[in-house]
């Protein structure tokens, strides 16, 4: 049974930048998260969770 990792958002200090990932199994692609902003390249950026409609919205997308 494949660990998913849960959901979270990725904020840059800096200028603002920010986007949500949505829930990923334990294969992760290189790229697929970013540790540099790619709006100003700033870093590190800070990694949080995500609040209710957040959570939301990600569950919404991966639907479609
Ligand atoms: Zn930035």
């Amino acid at each position: 049974m494949p660990i998913q990792t849960p959901a979270f958002k990725l904020i840059c200090p800096s200028c603002g930048w920010s986007k949500l990932f949505p829930p990923m199994g334990d294969v992760r692609l290189p790229g697929q998260v970013l540790d540099k902003c790619p709006s100003c390249g700033g870093e590190p950026l800070n990694r949080v969770k995500l609040n209710i409609a957040e959570k939301m919205l990600v569950s919404i997308k991966a639907k479609l």
